[in-house]
């Protein structure tokens, strides 16, 4: 697991829902398990700058830059701000994704899990938005693939449609996205594409968890079977657990467990056991917390 401090310092506008406390909750959390002492817990780097290639484009990182406010908050959009932490979170919450990525591939570690934020998913090559600043899953990928693998696959259970990640690789079909979520529902961007590589898996506000999980056996199971990745990346979100305040599916815990279960048996199968999860969302604190350490519970068994 990896994690920083200083993803905590990172705080936008107005009471926010992505704040700081959820990483303290999940920490808490952590703590009160015995299992977690066979956690390997290792302090987040931020990303070599040169390692955005591919991902983010130079005018990007400058744009940011220039927008980072010293004091008070610079907005991105309508609900995400930078403070003067904030970038270095973000180069933290995308260099811990990547310094999991190289562990996993270098058999350092077989599963690992980035407690990091702010999120990624929804960050476009040149567009931060919706609570994300850089693509950390796609930073991820991007790394896989230049360390030698030939084919990847993310997997993004978070409520919300990984916009960013399918706008990142839609013609890069190398690197398969599947992706469930609440529809419709935001960011309504890059949810109608086309491609044999991104799998949508839309799923009507108010469904519950036993159709979330046939409609991830039904689109994710023959896909990844088809795609043969060399590795497994998760956007793992929280937010579609039922007591979520912001989304509207109806997912238990028990839900995140079987599909925390479902990606070990696939990547087990498929990658030698390989995974590399990312926090995406995930609102109320008592089921982030919960939902984490059921996810963790499952890639340590692995
Ligand atoms: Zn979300």
């Amino acid at each position: 697991m990896i994690s920083h401090h200083d993803c905590e310092k990172h705080m936008m506008l107005d009471h926010h829902p992505e704040s700081p406390a959820r990483l303290q909750s999940i920490a808490n959390a952590l703590r009160a398990q015995d299992w977690a002492a066979e956690l390997q817990q290792l302090s987040a780097s931020e990303i070599d700058a040169e390692l955005f290639a591919g991902v983010h484009p130079r005018h990007y990182l400058d744009m940011l830059a220039e927008l980072d406010p010293g004091e008070g908050f610079a907005r991105i959009d309508a609900d995400t701000s930078l403070n003067q932490y904030s970038l270095r979170a973000a180069r933290l919450a995308a260099g811990a994704a990547i310094q999991a990525t190289e562990a996993v591939l270098g058999g350092v570690a077989d599963t690992a899990f980035c407690a990091v934020r702010p999120p990624g998913h929804h960050a476009e090559s040149a567009i931060g938005m919706g609570f994300c600043i850089f693509n950390n899953v796609a930073l991820a990928a991007e790394r896989a693939l230049s360390l030698g693998a030939e084919r990847v696959a993310i997997l993004d259970f978070d409520v919300h449609h990984g916009n960013g990640t399918v706008e990142i690789f839609l013609e890069r079909p190398e690197v398969m996205v599947c992706s469930s979520f609440q529809y419709p529902f935001y960011p309504g961007r890059m949810d109608q594409v086309n491609a044999a590589h991104i799998v949508l898996t839309p799923l009507a506000a108010g469904s519950s968890g036993d159709q979330f999980r046939q409609a991830v056996e039904r689109d994710w199971l023959p896909a990844l079977l088809r795609h043969q990745p060399d590795l497994i990346l998760v956007s793992a979100g929280f937010d579609a657990h039922r007591q979520d305040p912001l989304g509207g599916l109806l997912l238990e815990d028990a839900d995140f467990a079987w599909v925390s279960q479902l990606i070990v048996d696939a990547a087990r199968r498929l990658c030698q056991g390989r995974i590399v999860s990312t926090l995406e969302g995930g609102y109320h604190l008592d089921a982030l917390a919960r939902c984490v350490s059921i996810h963790l519970r499952e890639l340590l068994a692995q």
